[in-house]
């Protein structure tokens, strides 16, 4: 698995990150901005062809940011500052994210810059919440935005263990055709024809499923009413 070094306030650490061996880094022009310690990162990432990813948070805007700008604007700008200091060193292993917690202004950020820059871009909805509500806000953010062709990688970021978002983002991918990944479940609503415990079956079967690999689809039903065809 590749290690990404995520890197906030000092350079420092992005240069020993560096050093160490990662394969590539995250900055946030919010905290790390003054070109001549970003012109050392960057020299350091070109000598050894590490990427390095505009990481740009509407919570950690830069403090030089036009007020009179939406914050989405805000954050295309913090991103397209850093990009061109990068490209000045003629540094293009470029890659960029412009994560906000609130939906619409993810979106129209996403889509402000994927008109005006050629790198790839990591998508998310960042500090999204717990699983009940984090995964809703990453899914309405991300699926809008891979549905309007908009993003390379995806992140959804959950107040829970890391393996609750990799499964997040796998079934974001599967719903979309995106990705195969392992099986597929589909179980009914239950209602008052069910024969079974549907809500327990369906439960237990989920369960059982985490451990195959293979892209089956297999569903739970309650009657015959609405069998898999
Ligand atoms: S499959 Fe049967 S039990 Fe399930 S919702 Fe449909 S009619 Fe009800």
């Amino acid at each position: 698995i590749p290690i990404i070094a995520d890197i906030h306030f000092d350079y420092r650490l992005a240069l020993m990150a560096l050093e160490a061996g990662v394969d590539g880094l995250r900055l946030n022009p919010g905290n790390i901005s003054e070109p001549k310690r970003v012109r050392a990162i960057a020299q350091a990432a070109k000598e050894r062809n590490v990427p390095i990813r505009i990481g740009v948070n509407a919570g950690s805007l830069p403090k030089t940011a036009n007020p009179k700008l939406t914050i989405a604007q805000r954050m295309v700008d913090a991103a397209l500052e850093q990009i061109r200091l990068l490209e000045s060193l003629d540094f293009d292993l470029i890659k960029v994210s412009l994560k906000a917690f609130d939906v619409p202004t993810t979106i129209e950020a996403y889509q402000s810059i994927a008109e005006k820059i050629p790198y790839p871009l990591h998508i998310g909805i960042t500090e999204a919440g717990t699983p009940r509500t984090g995964i809703i806000r990453s899914v309405a953010g991300i699926s809008t935005l891979l549905y309007m062709g908009i993003g390379d990688t995806i992140r959804v970021s959950l107040t829970a263990h890391p393996r609750e978002e990799v499964i997040a983002g796998y079934e974001i991918l599967k719903s979309l055709n995106l990705r195969q990944h392992g099986p597929i479940l589909a179980s009914c609503p239950s209602c008052g024809r069910a024969e079974v415990d549907i809500v327990k079956l369906a439960e237990t079967v989920e369960e059982q499923l985490i451990k195959i690999n293979k892209p089956i689809k297999v569903a739970v039903m309650g009657c015959v009413v609405n069998g898999p065809g």
